[in-house]
């Protein structure tokens, strides 16, 4: 169950499945949600599979900071950055992680209500 054989996005970093790709790097990959729930939606992930939040190592607290490092640059770039946006990540069903490969939901454009749903 959720291996990295059969993961959606995984399939996307490999180039197997195409996205719209905003950001590369070394260690990680961004690329627009197909289902944007904002006027800005990109999902940053890193390369390499990890399933959730519950599944990173200490030896990933690099490469988890890597994706801040993109959501940063990314805001920067779309125009969001000045205005605000969020950059979330949910932890299996209760939140609603559908897709366990983790991601950061970078999101903007709009006015983000808090709490959210
Ligand atoms: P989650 O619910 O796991 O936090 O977020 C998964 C996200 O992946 C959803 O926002 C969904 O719209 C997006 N998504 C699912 N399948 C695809 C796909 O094939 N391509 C892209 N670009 N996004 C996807
Ligand atoms: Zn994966």
């Amino acid at each position: 169950m959720h291996s990295k054989l059969d993961c959606l996005f995984c399939k996307i970093v490999n180039g197997d499945i195409p996205a719209e790709i905003v950001y590369e790097s070394d260690t990680a990959l961004a690329f627009r949600d197909i289902n944007p729930q904002a006027p800005i939606h990109v999902l940053i992930i890193p390369r390499q599979h990890i399933a959730t939040i519950n599944d990173i190592a200490d030896a990933h607290q690099s490469l988890v900071g890597s994706l801040y490092s993109a959501a940063r640059e990314i805001a920067e770039a779309e125009g969001i950055a000045a205005d605000g946006y969020r950059a979330v990540m949910n932890c299996n069903a209760a939140a609603g992680q559908t897709v366990f490969h983790i991601h950061l939901h970078l999101l903007g454009g709009r006015p983000l209500g808090w709490p959210p749903g």
